[in-house]
């Protein structure tokens, strides 16, 4: 019996571009090298999750996805705890966790990546019964994510015109937690949970996240004036949002969330139906994923 040593899970509507045209390519490298592999493409949301069950079956690729966070999140998931080892292939419009990595997406280098890098074995966030591997939380990120989901314009042109919009109308949100017992309380722009450094798009909401340190890491922003947005942003994308004013972050071993005064909570970017209270924790060591 032939062993397959990549099974390649591709999202083709993964992030603003088509990912077939990219595949297409990536298999013919394959091809050349002699590089055994499969490949299936998800034709629904929950798919990847599905695809990967049937495969741990089996056991004996290296799973890879190709897409964006959330088809991350779903072959991930599954993973977690689990001896497998996978690999990812950034399609998306954020790809936090793969730029945090360093994982390239250009074919000339996706071989390399594939064929000799390390696998790293990385903490995962957990919030009730599900993972996010990113960032998760509430506030005005949640609020975009939510109407980000809704649009049809995806790609980074529509999320800023849509982060604008938004701003001018936001009044932060109403919210009770707790950091490893220490109490919160109070009005926030937005608290979120992270166990990568960035959104995503080289936003960094957490500058000192560390895959492998059993933390998360819990960045809470206060109110601020209008004319701290510039700063705000400019300290977001510049890793030096933990100096920034009005901005206080924490680690933490667990989070609890008491109560929120928004219906909108974001996991990975994507609209998350969060049940409060909820219990965000670590699962240390969770995952087993190649890094370049
Ligand atoms: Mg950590």
């Amino acid at each position: 019996m032939v062993r397959k040593k990549y099974a390649f899970i591709v999202n083709p509507i993964a992030g603003s571009k088509s990912s077939t045209k990219y595949f297409d390519k990536l298999k013919a490298e394959l091809q050349k090298r002699s590089i055994p592999f499969s490949s299936i493409k998800t034709k629904w949301a929950g798919h990847a999750s599905e695809l990967v069950q049937k495969l741990l079956k089996k056991g004996e690729a290296l799973i890879v996805s190709v897409g964006g966070d959330g088809t991350f999140n779903e072959v991930a998931s599954i993973l977690v705890g689990t001896n497998q080892k996978m690999a990812h292939i950034p399609r998306g419009s954020g790809n936090g966790l793969a730029r945090m990595l360093k994982i390239p997406h250009k074919i000339g280098k996706v071989v390399g990546y594939l064929e000799s890098g390390t696998i790293k074995e990385i903490d995962v966030g957990r919030v009730n019964n599900d993972y996010f591997f990113c960032t998760c939380g509430f506030g005005f990120d949640a609020l975009i994510a939510h109407r980000f989901d809704g649009s049809k314009k995806r790609g980074l042109k529509g999320y800023v015109r849509n982060v604008i919009k938004s701003f001018f109308s936001f009044k932060g949100v109403t919210a009770q937690f707790t950091l490893d017992g220490k109490a919160y309380k109070g009005n926030y722009f937005a608290v979120t949970i992270a166990n990568a450094n960035q959104y995503g798009n080289d936003a960094f909401i957490a500058p000192k996240a560390n895959l492998q340190d059993g933390l998360l890491d819990v960045t809470i922003i206060k109110p601020f004036p209008l004319w701290y947005a510039p700063l705000m942003a400019i300290a977001l994308f510049g890793n030096w949002i933990h100096k920034a004013r009005f901005v206080e972050t924490r680690k933490a071993k667990k989070v609890e969330l008491h109560s929120i005064s928004s219906p909108y909570f974001h996991r990975d970017g994507d609209v998350y139906p969060l049940q409060v209270p909820a219990t965000l924790s670590v699962f240390p060591s969770g995952l087993y994923l190649q890094t370049p």
